[in-house]
């Protein structure tokens, strides 16, 4: 019998571990929007010092050992058709990516088994523009351009995209007057309540003004900049997450200026629109049991930010790869499938790699510090590169 062909749809986070968890079960292809992993993770790192966070979170796909054998097609899927069992694809040229016009040659992938694992849009660090490296390149450096070039930083949220972004930022410039907003009494709703107390203690020293209770207005029709309301009820505009506007609170307080404003609500927007709708929950996650199998195509699985599995939508950072591995395996023998079982609690890094080290935390709320040295050699190098990722060639091969 001829191996299986396996279609992983998105190669960021989830799809790019998936894809080298299935390498020895099928013939992989993967399909992806970028033309190279791009991390969506450590948002602040990201903004505060793009080099460092290059090294670890952009890393081309021939450099994955466990992608030798897996064909990468640079491209977005546009549609699924689950009777003929094929993902269109809108290859990426010269002239389309980037939305720079022209027409795009399409292709079809058929397959034996689908994953969806194209993530979520989170204003102008994760989206699913077809890019070039050029266009993610520019992703990279303008926003930090921008906050290098400013001497006041607001960011409103209380998540841990806001919260790494205060800490690296001022840990980065700190001359610069940084604030972090967010609505509730303390930030990191969804962390155990002692993880808000170490990171509160650790913002402080940083010198980041706190302003708790403070829920930014969200109007319509003005996209930010010239004194107006930032609109955030529309994802269409990247730079709808990057403004200078001025933020006025529904919470009574005075509005509030600074050259760059940093907006990271959480509002995120699934990258579903390629999907049939009946496979889409109302808020257009996809429809996922227990065993990250789309309900209804027992070939269509879904893993990642994209997959509705719990309120907070977890598999991503819980090793949903491997058990979506696990169970495409088990549906091509015909064995059973097991069930995704999520935590409780957000856990994991908060702040990112800081120059004294990386505090990770664990789902009951316990920080476990990890000097710098070893956050950059054990953690990344080993830990990441070498046993999540099955090995990560260096760059000068
Ligand atoms: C090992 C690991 C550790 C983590 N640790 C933490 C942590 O400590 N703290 C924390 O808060 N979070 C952590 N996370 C979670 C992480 O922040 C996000 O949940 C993760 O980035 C989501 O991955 P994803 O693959 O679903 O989406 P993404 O990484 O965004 O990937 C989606 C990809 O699909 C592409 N795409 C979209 N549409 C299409 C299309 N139509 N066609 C082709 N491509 C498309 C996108 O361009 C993108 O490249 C971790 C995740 C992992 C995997």
């Amino acid at each position: 019998m001829s191996r299986p062909r396996v279609v992983v749809v998105g190669l960021g986070d989830t799809g790019v571990l998936t894809a080298i968890a299935l390498r020895r079960h099928g013939d992989v292809v993967g399909i992806t929007a970028k033309p190279e992993f791009v991390s969506g993770q450590e948002l602040g790192l990201r903004l505060a010092r793009p080099e460092a966070w290059t090294r670890d979170y952009r890393i081309g796909y021939e450099r994955f050992r466990g992608l030798d054998h897996a064909r990468i097609v640079h491209g977005s899927a546009t549609a699924l058709d689950t009777e003929k069992r094929i993902v269109r694809v809108r290859l990426a040229d010269g002239a389309a990516v980037d939305g720079a016009g022209g027409e795009s040659p399409v292709t079809e992938e058929p397959y034996d088994v689908v994953v969806v694992a194209t993530g979520v849009t989170n204003g102008f660090w994760r989206h699913p523009t077809l890019q070039d490296s050029r266009g993610v390149d520019a992703d990279i450096s303008l926003p930090h351009q921008r906050i290098a070039d400013a001497e006041t930083v607001a960011i409103i949220g209380g998540g841990a995209a806001a919260l790494s972004s205060a800490a690296q930022v001022a840990e980065r410039w700190p001359d610069k007057i940084v604030d972090l907003y967010f609505p509730g009494d303390r930030a990191l709703p969804h962390h155990h309540a002692r993880v808000w107390d170490r990171v509160r203690t650790r913002l402080e020293a940083l010198g980041v003004g706190l302003h708790p209770g403070h829920r930014a207005a969200l109007t319509a029709g003005d996209g930010g900049g010239g004194g107006g309301n930032a609109n955030h009820d529309d994802l269409d505009d990247d730079d709808e997450h990057l403004t200078s506007a001025t933020v006025s609170w529904t919470t009574g307080q005075a509005p509030t200026t600074a050259d760059v404003v940093i907006w990271a609500i959480g509002r995120v927007s699934p990258n579903t629109g390629w999907l049939p709708a009946e496979m889409l929950d109302d808020r257009g996650f996809v429809r996922v049991e227990p065993t990250l199998r789309v309900s209804g195509h027992s070939d269509v699985f879904a893993v990642g930010d994209v997959a509705a599995t719990d309120p907070l939508r977890t598999s991503a950072r819980n090793r949903g790869h491997l058990l979506v591995a696990r169970n495409i395996r088990a549906h091509l023998e015909g064995r059973p499938l097991r069930d995704y079982r999520p935590p409780r609690r957000r856990w994991g890094s908060v702040l990112g790699p800081l120059r004294d080290g990386l505090i990770v935390f664990t789902p009951p709320g316990r920080g476990v510090r990890v000097p710098a040295p070893a956050s950059d050699v054990v953690l990344q190098r080993l830990i990441t590169h070498q046993v999540i990722y099955g090995g990560v060639r260096s760059q000068r091969r």
